[in-house]
């Protein structure tokens, strides 16, 4: 079973379909748990215009069912973590320690086809259904690239299931781009959403005193009080710019600035609230496609630094475990960002523009049992 976008705008619908047999370096997998995100609105809020029918997801835990002879490195029934980035450990970028952006299996939302022989492993009736992000989570059996597939370190797999995309992003931009140095340092994080608070999250464990929450919506500020964000900025209620208000509340500028929005103009705001000499500002979400931004370069010049980075910049084998192992030495709390639990019957309607996330102000975390 899977719940098919079969089109633009319209709820998914729970399917039959067939799911071909992996070819080599593919792997059949079981999911047991995966995480609801309304990914045509997603595509279409950057300009993208998804071609149908699909089976998206990209967010969950699953087990291994099936693998052909000769691989030795997953077993039947091994827990994994499967995640859109991937790592081929050949090409360049692979073989950087600063690159995640496999040359080989790089992320790509255009195209619905695995990259061996350039066909879908789904079928209805004969008739091809394309995969997302060659992931296609929203169903309850899959096959994957092994390049795709983490082995994280055992845990629970509906928790470490938060991991697999929109949770470690965050997390591990903080802590690998924007480490806080002294306890005394200041994060400001653009946004209040789940993406958001789990950069908090990240920023918590290094350790800054100081966590800044900039958002129009009041309402997110109750959630991100939970989530040791400490102060709060609503531009709404000032009359001069988000800028000059984070420059007086922290003595010129804030240490460290995390962007999770995709809004362009957030955007600028997080690159010219940071002080000079030694702020940092990660860009973690991503704009629309037409999306054009502009700055002073005077800004880069005064020493402050912009970094982009792709899923955090982890990598898929050496940085993704770490992430759960922090979670296992219980310095990362992950339960917060499981809000519901729904059978895989009630997935499609999980997805509908949300009385849940409209209660709380938050993009939850749903998990759906898929058993
Ligand atoms: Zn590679």
């Amino acid at each position: 079973l899977a719940a098919v976008a079969w089109k633009a705008g319209q709820p998914l619908v729970i399917e039959e379909v067939e799911v071909a047999p992996p070819p080599a370096m593919e792997i059949y997998i079981k999911i047991l748990f995966t995480s609801p995100i309304d990914v045509f609105a997603e595509l279409v809020s950057r300009g993208q215009k998804p071609v149908f029918s699909w089976i998206f997801g990209h967010e969950a835990g699953r087990i291994v069912e099936s693998i052909r002879e000769g691989f030795t490195e997953l077993a039947p029934g091994d827990h994994i973590l499967p995640v859109f980035i991937r790592e081929c450990k050949d090409c360049a970028h692979c073989k950087s320690e600063e690159s995640n952006m496999s040359t080989l299996l790089r992320i790509n939302t255009d195209i619905g086809v695995m990259i061996g022989d350039g066909l879908s492993r789904f079928l209805i009736n004969g008739k091809p259904i394309y995969h997302f992000v060659r992931t296609s989570m929203f169903s309850k059996h899959t096959v994957v690239h092994v390049g795709c597939l983490a082995k994280p370190p055992k845990g629970p797999i509906h928790i470490v299931d938060a991991l697999s995309i929109g949770i470690p992003t965050p997390i591990a931009a903080v802590l690998s781009l924007a480490k806080t140095a002294t306890p005394e340092s200041s994060v400001v994080a653009f946004g209040l959403g789940a993406i958001n608070l789990a950069a908090v999250e990240g920023a918590r464990i290094t350790g800054a005193s100081r966590t800044i929450g900039v958002d129009v919506n009041p309402r997110r500020f109750l959630e991100a009080k939970k989530s040791d964000v400490n102060e709060f900025v609503n531009p709404k209620d000032y009359q001069k710019s988000v800028q000059e208000v984070l420059a007086e509340m922290t003595d010129g500028g804030v240490d460290r600035s995390i962007e999770c929005t995709g809004n362009i103009d957030a955007m600028i705001l997080a690159f010219e609230c940071v002080h000079d000499g030694w702020g940092v500002v990660v860009l973690v979400r991503v704009p629309h496609k037409d999306a054009i931004s502009k700055t002073h370069p005077m800004n880069v010049l005064n020493e402050i630094t912009l970094k982009g980075t792709f899923f955090g910049n982890c990598k898929l084998h050496s940085d993704l475990p770490v992430v759960v192992e922090r979670y296992m030495n219980k310095e990362l709390e992950l339960e917060k960002f499981i809000t519901h639990e729904v059978p895989f019957f009630r997935f499609p309607a999980s997805l509908l523009p949300n009385k849940i996330s409209m209660a709380s102000g938050l993009r939850p975390v749903l998990v759906v049992h898929t058993k």
